[in-house]
């Protein structure tokens, strides 16, 4: 099968990029190219449908320097990242990763291997369960899906399950720390767009509450763990910030904290999903025989591959 990346991916490298930063090409139905400029050297050529690798070729050499510098400035940052909702998509969740199932109302997969799959929530519009265990034996988990369902539900269900976490991982904590009953803790929202470094979480004196952003749930275990302590020890009585009486209060219930401070703060090379979806690709899902799911009427990918044909000769 044809790559339709490959001459984008030529034309991207007829400059010369440094080893970290590494390129993404996906195509969209919009006219017009874009290149987005990720955390952790990640680049996203987002081919539109009017564009030609020679004209995509011409724009990087032209932009290079300047890209090179976006890149360079959010090296150090988190690669923050849409996704689309179809099978197969990847979600963590406390260091356990999921593949996402898409189905129908009555548990049954859409997608290549509809028959196989069966879900044990049936009806649910998102909910996690032991997925099929591979090959290699190792089980694997699945974050099913209602096809009419949307990035709410599943942001909703990290909301959910990372309150679930909370409720298990914090009281064991307090009573270690030896603090008074009245604590809280919540998982909140994010607005997309908004800054993501550092403040993954806070602690109110006025409210004895620690907050934390549903996002940080898809940190690897040890780092959720660590911020979890750190919020938490903030409830200390006589701490004040990240003085001496905190720091006693990390060593006694987070083991190498000091070691994980500067990596959560500053998530380098970590990707998060904010929340963001792109659209399903056109004649999604490929057979769903529903009378309710209209044909799409135009296909990108037929105009996409047509010019690049064109292109091509
Ligand atoms: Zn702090």
């Amino acid at each position: 099968m044809n790559d339709h990346t490959a001459p984008f991916r030529t034309a991207i490298n007829s400059v010369t990029w440094p080893d970290w930063v590494t390129w993404t090409v996906t195509f969209t139905q919009k006219t017009r190219s874009t290149i987005r400029v990720g955390g952790a050297g990640q680049l996203t050529l987002d081919v539109g449908t009017s564009s030609t690798p020679d004209r995509v070729a011409v724009y990087i050499q032209a932009e290079h320097t300047k890209l090179l510098a976006e890149a360079e400035a959010m090296r150090d940052r988190a690669n923050l990242v849409t996704k689309q909702l179809v099978s197969g998509e990847g979600f963590n969740f406390a260091g356990r990763p999921y593949r996402l199932r898409v189905v129908r109302p009555d548990g049954r997969s859409i997608g290549r291997d509809a028959v196989r799959q069966v879900t044990v929530n049936p009806g649910a519009m998102c909910a996690d369960e032991p997925g099929p265990s591979g090959w290699s034996g190792h089980r694997s988990w699945q974050l099913t899906l209602r096809v009419d369902a949307n990035e709410r539900h599943i942001i909703d269900w990290y909301r959910r399950r990372g309150l679930e976490l909370l409720n298990e991982r914090i009281p064991p904590l307090a009573d270690r720390l030896g603090l008074k009953p009245g604590l809280r803790w919540r998982v909140r929202s994010y607005r997309p767009g908004a800054r993501v470094s550092g403040s993954w979480g806070t602690y109110s004196n006025q409210t004895r509450t620690v907050a934390l952003d549903w996002l940080a749930f898809q940190l690897p275990a040890p780092m959720l763990d660590y911020l979890i302590a750190h919020e938490v020890a903030h409830g200390v009585p006589g701490s004040r910030g990240h003085d001496k009486v905190w720091q006693s209060a990390m060593d006694r219930v987070c083991h190498g904290w000091r070691e994980l401070r500067t990596p959560v703060r500053k998530c380098s090379g970590l990707t998060l999903w904010t929340g963001q979806v792109e659209p399903r690709p056109a004649g999604w899902p490929y057979d769903f025989d529903t009378e309710n799911d209209p044909a799409p009427e135009t296909s990108g990918w037929d105009v996409l591959s047509r010019e690049l044909e064109g292109a091509n000769r």
